[in-house]
């Protein structure tokens, strides 16, 4: 007991000086750089130059693969140089051994040539249509859980899903207008699943297709006659009208492809052509639901 007031009291005094040395630090960092001073005019020129540009989440990396190709450029042209210029293969770290045109092509071609190889037989019709057929399966299963956790749990409504429900009549825009981690998320399972039941990489392919027409499709607001769920029977397949619905009613129908899942778990409601005579009555009582999950 008496131990443990020790160390206690010891941790204590350790927070406190710890925080008065970063205090005294502050105070010394902010003689030698006052606030404002330096940084303010390049970023107010930013601000109002390049705002839009800066506000999209592609620029960080845009800038991340734009800085690291520059840096590479400039030490690319050092070492096609070094070799006849002794001024830079002075400070080489292996000076007698030179980056040659051959290593420069294998480590650039790793880009878009990454090994293993593009095999050389193609999938039978069989293997592709079932591969499909399979990452569906699985990833609808994943994003029904995903969905129905991050609506059950407040704190991950709020965080990562509201977004997507700003909208209760979506539009095909509205399909990839996510969070960060939802976005995150989706494109993890669509490419690990490809990976997980070994599909060949034209199968990979045409899975990604597939999902971006069908989670397209989901939020484009029609309800053509050659919509998926008119072309898989039984209902199996919710598709436009049931996602449709979800967001009208963001705790009904989960799923978003198929509907076996809802039917499972008692989320399934009947699709926005039911609700349709109904709309404004629909869009008050999705509101009102979206806002309970935010209170
Ligand atoms: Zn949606
Ligand atoms: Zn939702």
């Amino acid at each position: 007991m008496l131990l443990e007031s020790a160390m206690s009291t010891s941790r204590l005094l350790g927070t406190q000086d710890a925080l008065s040395w970063a205090l005294e630090l502050g105070d010394v960092t902010s003689a030698l750089l006052p606030e404002g001073s330096f940084l303010q005019p390049i970023w107010d020129y930013l601000y109002c130059n390049h705002h839009g540009l800066m506000s999209s989440p592609l620029f960080p990396v845009a800038l991340s693969v734009s800085t690291y190709f520059f840096l590479v450029g400039l030490y690319t042209g050092l070492d096609l140089l070094a070799p006849t210029w002794p001024c830079i293969s002075r400070y080489k770290l292996h000076p007698h051994q030179s980056v040659t045109v051959a290593d420069i092509r294998a480590t650039l071609g790793w880009l878009w040539r990454p090994s293993p190889p593009l095999p050389r037989d193609a999938p039978t019709l069989w293997e592709f249509l079932l591969g499909i057929a399979g990452c569906t399966v699985v990833f609808d299963f994943q994003y029904y859980l995903w969905h129905l956790l991050h609506h059950r749990v407040p704190w991950l409504y709020r965080t990562f899903h509201a977004v997507h429900h700003q909208y209760s009549q979506p539009f095909s825009l509205v399909t990839q207008y996510l969070s960060g981690w939802e976005l995150f998320s989706v494109g993890f399972w669509a490419t690990v699943d490809p990976v997980l039941l070994r599909c060949h990489c034209l199968t990979t392919w045409g899975f990604m297709v597939f999902n971006i027409y069908v989670s397209t499709e989901d939020h484009c607001g029609y309800d053509f006659p050659w919509a998926m769920h008119r072309l898989v029977p039984f209902g199996l397949w919710g598709g436009a009208p049931k996602h449709d619905t979800h967001h009208q009613r963001p705790g009904t129908n989960f799923a978003p492809f198929f509907s076996h899942w809802d039917w499972l778990g008692g989320t399934n409601t009947a699709a926005a052509t039911a609700l349709s005579g109904n709309n404004t009555a629909a869009a008050t009582a999705a509101a009102e639901d979206v806002k309970g999950r935010k209170d």
